[in-house]
Formats: structure tokens, C-alpha cells, sequence
């Protein structure tokens, strides 16, 4: 038998142990997820010693908005319903001058604090690209700076915040009967989280994305440095937040450029059974002179009553042949375009449609037209975003995959995904569109493929909660694994837009050329690599 006092000792020791240990992988910061596609929650039932130091030096600072410490977990979640990374605080901020203290602050703690800072714009990226594990989450839609004001004028344009939601810039500038040019399919994104990605939508083929469509930017950068930047003055900044992923800069002001707004979209679906029959007509439209204004797809799996579904908002220009047209067990492509018109032209409008539609070699009887005012039309997705949360279908996992393929490479890609990869139905619409690359401004951070056209597919599933079958989250990302698989099998030459990586080397694939100009705008805008931590690209120093 041995001696009760040594026992209880050694096992004080190891309770010691083991709480020491608890701290310190409490301690660890954001780095442990870095690089990391598992997803985390991390429950705040224990302060570490280093996050409860930097919560007192947050406090400290003098600021006209404020801090949150707690009940901060919605700055954890995000569109994508999948990753959950906690932060330290939210700031709320006023004025652009809180963003600049809080990320000067950080700066000047150095190494010791590890604390990272993102900005959050609606939160609508997929994989947690707009959270920050025990960091700084910046709740950019509270930032009050001057009202959007708008210039009218030879080249109009209006002055946002980084914050500000697109549909609320769309009612704005309307009142001065303008508009953006390049929009996004969903209008409730922020200024700031579209322009760090692209921006995509079917008037990208004439006005190139939104990142194109930019004169003037003022960013916060990594050291807190408040610089305005455009083609003419610090262009390289300019360049490398445009698409740049949140790395090197937080947008708080974007100057975008407008244009007479119409009144109305005539909007027009039509049906093919053969892709290179679909594809050779976006590619005609794209690349004609006065064509559509808007020009998208859909790939349509085995959809029973597509048609039926369809004349809630469209008329069909033949009903009779329309109703005769079977869905079910095909494989469809819809190409969806549409032309702004005021009603006051709506004559020449038509003959002009009318024109564009002769050439086209789609299924006569699945001609769909509809006219719609311009707000309805570029609001569209809303409706649907209403009807779904209303289902409770809105805020479930989204395991959402965007590619840019190469438009030498789509037939192939087709044949593989549409024929072989994706069989029976999908779980959430698939866009394919074609783009000219000669509309793209090639400066900017984001990357493409390097063909003169390149196709955006964009297949935007959404899992159903606890499925264990062809419509869970599960079965989504294999399929999903499966077209990545392919492609770099096939060398597709696929790029990823909204990208997701797991390690340093995938994104060097991914930048290719690039990486060494994206590393160095990185190591001179944000040495300390503290901002966008979600992107997982580099490591906090
Ligand atoms: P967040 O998710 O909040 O942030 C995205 C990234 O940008 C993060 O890294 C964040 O840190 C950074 N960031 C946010 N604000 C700023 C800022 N002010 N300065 C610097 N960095 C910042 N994309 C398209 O291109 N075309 C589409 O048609 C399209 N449709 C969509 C439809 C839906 C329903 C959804 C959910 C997404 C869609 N997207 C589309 C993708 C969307 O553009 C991106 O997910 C975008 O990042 C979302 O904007 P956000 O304001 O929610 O950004």
C-alpha cells in the first residue's frame, strides 16, 4: 500500500498540469485554424490570460463607436452556415478614424497580441472568410460617414460607404435617375465584400465586374493608415484591394461609377437541349456590338414542370407548344438575357429583341418574355431569399462552389460535370455565363483565367440540415471534390472566384505569376498580416 499524501500530490500536479495546458492551447491563437478547412466554435467559457490583456487594451481606446465583448457570436457565422470561428470583440464603429485606431493599435502591439482584425461586411461569404478567431471582427454596415452623395455630370458616380448595402445605393442613385453599371445577381452585399472578391453578374460581359467600374477607393490599411487610392494616386494599393480579398486594405469609402438608369428590362428565357448549341450563342451575344444588356445561364437538371414554374412570371410566346414541352429526365441549359428599354421606346426596343432572337438557335417553343421594372429585375434573388426564409431554408449550410473556366475548355467540362459528375438533379440553381476578359481590367488582384473568354459556373447548393443523402452537406462537398478532381485532371485551367484553400501552397497555385506581387502588397500594406484572417492565406507575424 503506499502513502495517501504522495498520491494526492501527484494527482494536484496533474490537475495543474492539465489546467496549464487548457490555457495554453486557449492561448493559441487564430494561427491553429489557419490553413484549416475544419470548422470550430469556440465557446468563450474560459478568458485566456492573453484575450482577457487584449480586451483591456481594446477598452482603452478612445472611440466614437464601441467595442462588444459579448453576445458576439452572429460576427460567427455567415452565408455558408459551415465555419464558426469566434472573435474577441466586435467593433461597432462611427467614423472611419475608429477602424484606423483600432487597426493602428493592434499594429503597434506587435507580435505579442497575435490579434487579428476582419471586416464584416453582410456576412455573406461561404467559409468564413469575414471572421476572425479570438480577433477583431469590424461590423462594417454601423460605420456612419458622410452621407452617399452623388455627382451628376458627364462621367456620374457616387460616393458610398464600405458599409453600405448595394440595394440601398440602387434607390439612392435612382432618385438622380442612375445607376451602377456592373451589378451582383443579389443586391443585399456590401460595397466592401463585393469589391474584395469581383463583383460577377450578367453585365459583366460589357462593363466588366464591379472592381472594374471603381474610380476611387479610401482604405484602412494594415498599419491603420488612412489612404485614398486610384488609377492615378497610389495605384498599386488601389489595384490590390480591388479583388484583393480583404489582404491589404478595409474599404471605407468607394467612389463607383453610374450611368442613366432605364426603367425597364424586357427579360427573356429561353431553352437548349445541346451545350454547344447554348454556349455558341451566349459567345455570339457577348461578342456582338449592340447586343443584350444582361446576359446569363442556367444549367436545369431533370426539372419536372419547369415551363408551369415559369409562367408565374413569364408568358410564354407560344402557350400551346410551351405546355407540350417535357422537363423531366433532361439535361436543359436556359440562357437568360435581358434589354433595358424606357416605355417611350418600347417599339424599337422589341424590333431590336426581336433581331437579336432570329439569330439565336434555341427551342422554339420555350421562348418565355416578361417586362419588369429595373429595381424588380436587379432585385430579384430577393423574393427568393424571402420565400426560403420563410421555410426556414435560408439559413442552412451552402457548400457553394464558383469556378472561371476557359472557354477552349467548357465543352469539356460540360460533357464531364452536366453529363457525368452531376446525375439526377441538383441541390440549388448553376450559372454559367461567358465573360470578355478584354472588358476586365487585368491590374486588379483578381484572378482569371488567362483565355480571351472564360465562363463563370457558379453551383450554389444549398444542404439540407442533418440529410444523410444526395441533398446533404455531405454528399454536396464530394461532388463538389469530384469537379476540382476533374479539373485539375483534365488541366482545365479553372480558376476559383470567391477561392477556398487550405494551404499557402494551393493559393500560390491559385495567384500563379501573381503570388510574388500579391506577397509583396501584402508585406507592404499589411506586414503584420492582421487583416481578412478568414481567407487563411498567411500567418499572423
Ligand atoms: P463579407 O462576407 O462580409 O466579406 C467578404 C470578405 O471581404 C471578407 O474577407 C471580409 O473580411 C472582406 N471585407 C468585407 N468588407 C470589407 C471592406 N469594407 N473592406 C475590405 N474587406 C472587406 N458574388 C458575385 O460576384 N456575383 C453574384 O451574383 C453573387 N451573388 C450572391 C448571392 C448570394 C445569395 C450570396 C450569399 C452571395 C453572392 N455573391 C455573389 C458572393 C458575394 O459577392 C461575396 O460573398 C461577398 O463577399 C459578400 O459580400 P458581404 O458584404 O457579405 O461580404
Amino acid at each position: 500500500m503506499g502513502s495517501p499524501a504522495p498520491a494526492s500530490l501527484k494527482q494536484n500536479n496533474l490537475l495543474f498540469l492539465v489546467f496549464i495546458m487548457i490555457l495554453f492551447f486557449c492561448s493559441i491563437p487564430d494561427t491553429a485554424n489557419l490553413c484549416s478547412s475544419q470548422s470550430s466554435v469556440n465557446p468563450r467559457t474560459v478568458i485566456p490570460y492573453k484575450s482577457s490583456t487584449n480586451i483591456s487594451s481594446l477598452e482603452k481606446l478612445q472611440l466614437e463607436g464601441y467595442f462588444s465583448f459579448d453576445h458576439i457570436d452572429f460576427a460567427a457565422r455567415d452565408f455558408g452556415n459551415r465555419y464558426h470561428f469566434l472573435p474577441l470583440a466586435v467593433l461597432h464603429p462611427k467614423s472611419v478614424s475608429d477602424i484606423s485606431s483600432t487597426v493602428k493599435h493592434v499594429f503597434k502591439m506587435g507580435s505579442t497580441s497575435q490579434l487579428t482584425v476582419a471586416a464584416r461586411g453582410h456576412s455573406h461569404s461561404l467559409q468564413g472568410q469575414a471572421q476572425a478567431h479570438q480577433g477583431v471582427v469590424i461590423n462594417m454596415e454601423s460605420l456612419q460617414g458622410p452621407e452617399m452623395q452623388i455627382h451628376t455630370g458627364e462621367l456620374p458616380y457616387v460616393d458610398a460607404s464600405g458599409g453600405d448595402l448595394w440595394i440601398n445605393i440602387l434607390h439612392e442613385t435612382l432618385k438622380h435617375g442612375l445607376a451602377p453599371k456592373s451589378w451582383t445577381d443579389y443586391l443585399h452585399l456590401t460595397v466592401g465584400g463585393t469589391l474584395s472578391n469581383a463583383g460577377i453578374s450578367g453585365q459583366a460581359f460589357k462593363h466588366g465586374p464591379q472592381i472594374n467600374n471603381i474610380y476611387q477607393l479610401e482604405v484602412v490599411t494594415g498599419k491603420g493608415e488612412v489612404v485614398t487610392c486610384s488609377e492615378k494616386q497610389n495605384a498599386e494599393l488601389f489595384y490590390g484591394v480591388l479583388g484583393g480579398l480583404g489582404q491589404f486594405g478595409i474599404i471605407t469609402r468607394a467612389r463607383i461609377s453610374l450611368e442613366p438608369a432605364p426603367k425597364m428590362v424586357k427579360w427573356i428565357r429561353v431553352l437548349y437541349d445541346e451545350f454547344s448549341k447554348f454556349s455558341n450563342d451566349q459567345e455570339r451575344l457577348i461578342s456582338s456590338k449592340d447586343s443584350f444588356d444582361y446576359i446569363e445561364g442556367l444549367v436545369i437538371i431533370n426539372r419536372t414542370g419547369l415551363l408551369n414554374n415559369w409562367r408565374s412570371s413569364f408568358n410564354p410566346k407560344d402557350p400551346l407548344q410551351a405546355s407540350r414541352f417535357i422537363s423531366e429526365g433532361k439535361t436543359l441549359y436556359c440562357l437568360e438575357i435581358a434589354k433595358y428599354f424606357s416605355p417611350d421606346e418600347s417599339d424599337i426596343m422589341n424590333q431590336k429583341t426581336e433581331s437579336l432572337l432570329s439569330e439565336l438557335n434555341y427551342i422554339p417553343s420555350t421562348l418565355f418574355l416578361s417586362e419588369v421594372p429595373y429595381v424588380e429585375f436587379l432585385d430579384r434573388v430577393h423574393l427568393s431569399e424571402i420565400k426560403l426564409r420563410s421555410k426556414g431554408l435560408w439559413e442552412i449550410p451552402h457548400p457553394w462552389l464558383n469556378l472561371l473556366i476557359p472557354r477552349t475548355k467548357i465543352n469539356e467540362f460540360a460533357q464531364a460535370v452536366f453529363g457525368n459528375i452531376l446525375t439526377g438533379n441538383s441541390n440549388g440553381p448553376i450559372l454559367i455565363y461567358p465573360v470578355n476578359k478584354s472588358k476586365w481590367n487585368n491590374r486588379t488582384s483578381l484572378i482569371t483565367p488567362e483565355e480571351e473568354i472564360f465562363y463563370q459556373v457558379a453551383f450554389l447548393s444549398s444542404a439540407m440540415p442533418s440529410s444523410t443523402g444526395k441533398d446533404g452537406l455531405f454528399h454536396i462537398l464530394a461532388q463538389n471534390q469530384r469537379i476540382l478532381d476533374f479539373c485539375s485532371k483534365a488541366s482545365i485551367g479553372a480558376k476559383q472566384y470567391l477561392p477556398h484553400y487550405s494551404t499557402q501552397e494551393e493559393w500560390q497555385t491559385h495567384f500563379g505569376p501573381q503570388w510574388e506581387v500579391f506577397v509583396r502588397r501584402k508585406s507592404t500594406y499589411d506586414p503584420m498580416a492582421i487583416l481578412a484572417p478568414g481567407q487563411r492565406i498567411f500567418r499572423r507575424k
